[in-house]
C-alpha cells in the first residue's frame, strides 16, 4: 500500500485509518521537534502529487477487507494541505466511509481561502499552533521562506469563525516555549479563536534536533492550568495493529509512518503470537533502512 496505512492507534482519534496524499517528508516546515527528522523537501507549492482516483482505489481495496477503525485521517509524512486535490479527496473519502474524516495539518496554508475551503469539508481538523509570533515561528517551525506567522494567525481566526466541523488545536510545548511570557501569548491567541478542543503535547519520540527535550510533568501541569485543554500524555492510545501477516514487514509498514519504541514493538509482536521477538529486534538493529535512536532512556525505531 502506498497511500493507505494502519489502522494505527491515535491518542486523539482512537484507531485511525491513515491516508497519505504527499511524498514522504514533503513539508512547508522543518520543525525542531519533528519525529520524521529534518524535512527533505521544503516547499510551499501545492501540487497534485498523485491522482485522487489512484488514492481512492487503494482505499477501496483496504475497505473491502472491512478493517475496524474510528476515523479516516488524511495525514502526510509532511503537510497534507500541500496536496492540491485535498478538497476532492476529502469528498471521495467521505462518500466511502461512515466514520469521521479528519485532517491533521500544521495550519501553515490556512491563510489561503482555497485551503480553508478544502479543510472545511472535513469533519475534524487537527491543527498545530506552536508559535505565538514570527520569532517563535522561525525558531520552532523553521518555515519555508514565504510564510509569515501573522498571515497564518489571521487565516486561522477566519477559519475558526467559519468552520462548521470540529476544530482541535494542538500546541507542542518544549522547555523554551513554556515560560510565563510564552504561555501568556498563547492564552491571548486562544481567546481570539473558536475551537472545540485543545491538546498540549510535548516531544515523546526522537525529535529532528537532538537538544530538544520533552517537558517535565510539573511544567505541563502549569501550562494546562493557564491554557486549559488536555495534556496529551494523559491520554492512552490503543495498541498497534497491522493486517500484514509477516511480522517484520508489518513493523516496517508501521515505522515508515509512525516511529515505535522497543516496548511498543515487543508488545505488538507478543499480541500477534510471535515467537522470535529477539530475532526480529536484532534484524531491526542491523537493517540499514532503519534508524535506531536513543531518546528518553529507550530505543526508538523509524525508517530512514
Ligand atoms: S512536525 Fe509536521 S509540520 Fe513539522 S516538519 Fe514534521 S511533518 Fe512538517
Amino acid at each position: 500500500m502506498q497511500y493507505i496505512f494502519g489502522p494505527l492507534p491515535s491518542r486523539r482519534l482512537g484507531l485511525s485509518l491513515g491516508i497519505s496524499p504527499i511524498p514522504r517528508k514533503t513539508c512547508n516546515y522543518s520543525c525542531i521537534y519533528c519525529q520524521l527528522g529534518r524535512t527533505d523537501h521544503l516547499t510551499n507549492k501545492r501540487e497534485l502529487f498523485f491522482p485522487v482516483n489512484v488514492i481512492i482505489e487503494e482505499l477501496e481495496t483496504t475497505l473491502a477487507a472491512k478493517p475496524a477503525f474510528d476515523a479516516a485521517t488524511i495525514v502526510g509524512e509532511g503537510e497534507p494541505t500541500l496536496y492540491l486535490g485535498l478538497g476532492d479527496l476529502i469528498e471521495e473519502v467521505k462518500a466511502r466511509v461512515d466514520k469521521p474524516v479528519a485532517v491533521i495539518t500544521n495550519g501553515a496554508l490556512v491563510y489561503l481561502p482555497e485551503v480553508r475551503a478544502d479543510l472545511s469539508k472535513a469533519d475534524i481538523v487537527l491543527l498545530s499552533m506552536d508559535a505565538y509570533d514570527q520569532g517563535s515561528f522561525q525558531k520552532i517551525n523553521r518555515p519555508h521562506g514565504k510564510i509569515k506567522f501573522i498571515d497564518i494567525y489571521e487565516g486561522l481566526k477566519i477559519f475558526s469563525e467559519q468552520y462548521q466541523g470540529q476544530l482541535w488545536l494542538e500546541i507542542m510545548l518544549m522547555n523554551d516555549n513554556v515560560d510565563e511570557e510564552s504561555l501568556g501569548k498563547y492564552a491571548q491567541m486562544l481567546r481570539e479563536l473558536k475551537y472545540q478542543k485543545l491538546y498540549l503535547n510535548t516531544p515523546v519520540r526522537p525529535p529532528a534536533e537532538p537538544d530538544i527535550n520533552p517537558l517535565e510533568h510539573e511544567k505541563m501541569q502549569k501550562a494546562v492550568s493557564i491554557l486549559g485543554g488536555v495534556s496529551i500524555d494523559l491520554i492512552h492510545s490503543q495498541g498497534f495493529h497491522s493486517e500484514i501477516t509477516d511480522h517484520y514487514a508489518a513493523i516496517l509498514s508501521i515505522i515508515k509512518r509512525h516511529p515505535m519504541n522497543q516496548f511498543e514493538i515487543e508488545s505488538f509482536l507478543k499480541k500477534r503470537g510471535c515467537e522470535d521477538i529477539e530475532k526480529i529486534m536484532d534484524r531491526l538493529k542491523q537493517d540499514r533502512a532503519v534508524s535506531e535512536l536513543e531518546y528518553m532512556g529507550y530505543l526508538t525505531y523509524r525508517l530512514r
